[in-house]
């Protein structure tokens, strides 16, 4: 189905028997707060290295898999189909650094994180700006072989595992005044403090703090790219992570209408299993075709991408693919609950968790709305048969 490639057959089947193997953590994940012992970490990390399912973003000559989009669009959406966020191990880090970053920024950073020794996390949103990321309001300015930063940053995923910070703001002095920079802060430095760590829907050991960056000295050399170059890295991140939010979505529908399905065929009610009364049946055929529709789309926005589609063309399919896959998700959760009923309701039932789960995926990377203003965007400039 779907025209694969041996290749690309295998590079699922290995990440759905990873993914597999980390389901049966779930619940002990769940009901600790999202942790688990530090070795058992460590074990999945060796396992997503050993089946080369980290880093499959990153170039070869650096460690990374160097898959194409399809086959990452494969292996995230199998990471999707397990829930607190214990499929974040197989990492995809920052690919976009790598062409413009310095030689010593290759050596810092880039490969350290494609062999998983460094982290990252992205201190971009701000509390008042929000989806608006043009009107960030934290400042950069340059001091001698320093820039001075200063800004209160919302939502940092992963903060408390990160050795790194991608710091987005303006610069307050200088020719590019007003203009976006983007600079790779060391963790933990002078000045940079976790304001609050607020407690979120979902159950994972990634937290998203509040940061505050005050009076931050980072070396020049930390500078991505050049002053004003800001935005240019931030659109780019964006949409492959919006297409790898799709992608973590297909996964989790797949694994919602199987477990849901199976259950209804079990679930005996006056002599029947529910799976044949109309009503389920309905919620079951409209979860399958709209997976269907989803995955038909997402795979076909990774190929478009492989094949060097037109970049605002591609802007727009990812901010689709992420707009209806994450929608599409959230309705296949809350379809899962229905059918699970009571049980559908306790944490320990996997359609309790994506119910919960599945929400930020409308929020996070751009919210829908947002989405919907790209894609109308693309439309009015580029019309329909450019985009679809
Ligand atoms: C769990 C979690 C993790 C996150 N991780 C990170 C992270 O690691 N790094 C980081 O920098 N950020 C992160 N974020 C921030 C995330 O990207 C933002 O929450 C998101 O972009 C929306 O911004 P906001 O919450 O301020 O909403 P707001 O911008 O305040 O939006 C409020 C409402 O207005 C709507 N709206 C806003 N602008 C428009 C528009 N132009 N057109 C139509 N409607 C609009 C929105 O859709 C929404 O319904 C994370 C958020 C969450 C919840």
């Amino acid at each position: 189905m779907y025209q694969l490639s041996e290749e690309e057959v295998d590079a699922r089947a290995r990440a759905r028997r990873f993914a597999d193997e980390l389901v049966a953590y779930e619940v002990e994940a769940e009901l600790n707060d999202g942790e688990l012992p530090a070795e058992v970490r460590e074990a999945h990390k060796r396992r997503a290295h050993e089946l080369g399912l980290f880093a499959t973003n990153m170039p070869r000559e650096f460690g990374g898999g160097g898959c194409s989009m399809l086959q990452q669009v494969l292996i995230q959406e199998q990471m999707g189909r397990v829930t607190n966020t214990l499929g974040w191990v197989a990492a995809t880090p920052p690919a976009w650094l790598v062409k413009v970053a310095t030689p010593d920024q290759i050596e810092r950073y880039v490969i350290p994180a494609t062999r998983g020794e460094k982290e990252e996390c992205y201190a971009i949103t701000e509390e008042g700006p929000g989806s608006d990321v043009d009107a960030l309001t934290a400042t950069v300015r340059r001091q001698g072989d320093n820039y001075v930063i200063d800004g209160v940053k919302w939502h940092v995923t992963s903060f408390n595992s990160a050795s790194f910070a991608f710091f987005q703001g303006k610069l307050s002095e200088g020719p590019h005044r007003g203009e976006h920079a983007m600079l790779i802060v060391d963790l933990p430095s002078p000045g940079v403090r976790v304001v609050r760590t607020p407690k979120y829907s979902h159950t994972t050991s990634h937290h998203h703090p509040i940061v505050g960056f005050e009076e931050v000295r980072v070396p020049v050399a930390n500078l991505v790219g050049e002053e004003g170059d800001g935005m240019r890295f931030a659109h780019e991140w964006f949409r492959y992570e919006r297409l790898m939010v799709a992608a973590r979505c297909l996964g989790a529908s797949g694994r919602l209408v199987e477990e849901a399905s199976r259950f209804a065929n079990g679930r005996i009610v006056r002599g029947r299993p529910i799976s044949e009364l109309g009503a389920i049946e309905a919620l079951l055929a409209d979860s399958l075709t709209e997976l269907f529709a989803a995955k038909a789309l997402v795979y076909e926005t990774a190929r478009g991408i492989d094949q060097n589609l037109d970049l605002k063309a591609q802007h727009a399919q990812c901010s689709m693919s992420k707009l209806f896959a994450s929608e599409v998700a959230g309705r296949i959760a809350d379809r899962a609950v229905q059918i699970f009923a009571g049980r559908g309701y306790m944490r320990e039932n996997v359609a309790e968790r994506f119910f919960r789960e599945l929400r930020v995926e409308r929020i996070w990377e751009g919210t829908s709305e947002v989405q919907r203003w790209i894609i109308a965007d693309q439309l009015a400039k580029r019309g329909v048969d450019a985009l679809v």
